[in-house]
């Protein structure tokens, strides 16, 4: 009989030796009685998301270890962002994050932000649902707000391409950058001049909107512009149940994780109090993942905290947010029947606190589950990894080892 698999993604959890820790990594320093029990009983390895000292975004890393190649696949991030945020994108169709910002009368960005507005979006959002595109024939443009200052940018048409750059220029200060192709394409040439005829009418269209007028009395800072990054053009994916005829469920809040599991065909639950951040809520995540393992073969777990303490080069808080993970597997292994379940915990890459973004190191990896040789290890950590029994693997065989043990994989050859 086939058994279950739980793949948790503990995002940027790999560290380096910290020196002011007496070279200890946070995942060292933590407290982590449940991972160390797992490690011990199980699987214990170094994985490397992509291949040895190659350094992901957290898209490309996810789309590895669900298996898919990203070097096949990958279609830039906006497009995940779209599907994160439940809008189904068309063959043609390309996506950007876009952000709502400030900008005075100079067009000089003054908060890429604005404000982190949290009112009066939805009428701006149709505002600027009313801007046509002029200057390029057969584009069509739709905008959709998302979480504050957050949103999805579409243009719908044929002959466009992914292929330009961004128009936030990521820092405050400076003017929105004209878009520009990165090929010599027809394609890219009439992206990069429709999204620089959108920004520049996004503008003209907010400024003097009433929203933005009332901000501006109230001393908020007006969201009169929108700048575009990360385009990303339609694509699809063999769902996990047309490769391996499962049923799976993801449990994730961050848009973009919660974008690749949607194209991989997964279920999304919604756990609430889940933000994303370091007060996310644990213990939700734990009874949700539990419940969803009784209805579905696999169930993927995402928790972000560890990597926003790694972006901020938090040494305390990332120790925090993986004491916090430690106790929300406790709670999650004492609902499970591990006779029947496959635990797999990870992450998506290395965020360590002195670097401050992804780096390209191996980050520790542990599989528990009914038929996997014990480790012997008493402490889950980056060190003990490099001595496992899993020796090191890459993010593309996680889910060949998976269902493997899970009893549903397909032989290769007679
Ligand atoms: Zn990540
Ligand atoms: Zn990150």
């Amino acid at each position: 009989m086939s058994k279950k698999a739980i793949l948790i993604i503990c995002d940027g959890m790999g560290d380096r030796p910290v020196k002011e820790y007496d070279y200890k990594t946070p995942l060292e320093a933590a407290n982590t009685p449940n991972l160390d029990k797992l490690a011990e009983k199980g699987l214990v390895g170094l994985m490397d998301p992509i291949s040895p000292g190659i350094r992901p975004g957290s898209d490309v890393a996810h789309l590895a270890i669900l298996g898919y190649n990203p070097y096949e696949c990958y279609a830039g991030r906006g497009s995940l962002e779209a599907a994160g945020a439940g809008i189904q994108l068309k063959p043609g169709d390309i996506a950007f994050r876009a952000n709502f910002a400030t900008v005075n009368e100079d067009l000089t960005i003054v908060d890429r932000r604005a404000g982190r507005i949290k009112t009066g979006i939805k009428e701006l959002a149709e505002a600027i649902n009313q801007i046509k595109i002029e200057s390029v024939n057969g584009v069509s443009v739709e905008f959709y707000p998302t979480i504050e200052h957050r949103g999805v940018l579409i243009f719908r048409g044929e002959k466009l391409s992914k292929n330009v750059s961004d128009t936030d220029p990521h820092e405050i200060g400076v003017k929105p950058l004209k878009s520009k192709p990165l090929d010599d394409s027809i394609e890219a040439e009439r992206m990069a001049k429709a999204l620089n005829e959108f920004t520049e009418k996004s503008f003209h269209v907010l400024k003097n909107h009433q929203i933005n007028l009332n901000r501006v009395k109230m001393g908020e800072k007006p969201a009169n512009i929108i700048l575009a990054r990360g385009a990303g053009s339609y694509f699809k994916l063999k769902t996990f149940q047309e490769k391996y005829g499962i049923k799976t469920a993801a449990i994730a809040a961050v848009a973009l994780v919660k974008g690749v599991c949607r194209i991989a065909g997964m279920e999304i639950i919604d756990v609430k109090g889940a933000t994303g951040g370091l007060n996310t809520n644990f213990n939700g995540k734990a009874d949700e993942a539990a419940k969803a393992i009784k209805h579905y073969d696999f169930v993927f777990l995402h928790v972000k905290a560890t990597d926003v303490a790694g972006h901020d080069g938090n040494f305390k808080a990332k120790v925090e947010a993986i004491e916090n993970i430690d106790k929300m597997i406790g709670r999650l292994i004492d609902q499970l029947d591990l006779n029947e379940t496959y635990v797999t915990i990870t992450a998506d890459h290395c965020t360590p606190i002195n670097f401050k973004d992804h780096s390209g190191d191996p980050t520790p990896i542990l599989i528990h589950g009914p038929e996997t040789f014990h480790s012997e290890i008493k402490k889950f950590c980056e060190k003990t990894a490099s001595q496992g029994n899993l020796c090191r693997i890459k993010g593309i065989d996680i889910m060949a080892i998976l269902t493997n043990y899970m009893g549903i994989s397909e032989k290769f050859g007679y």
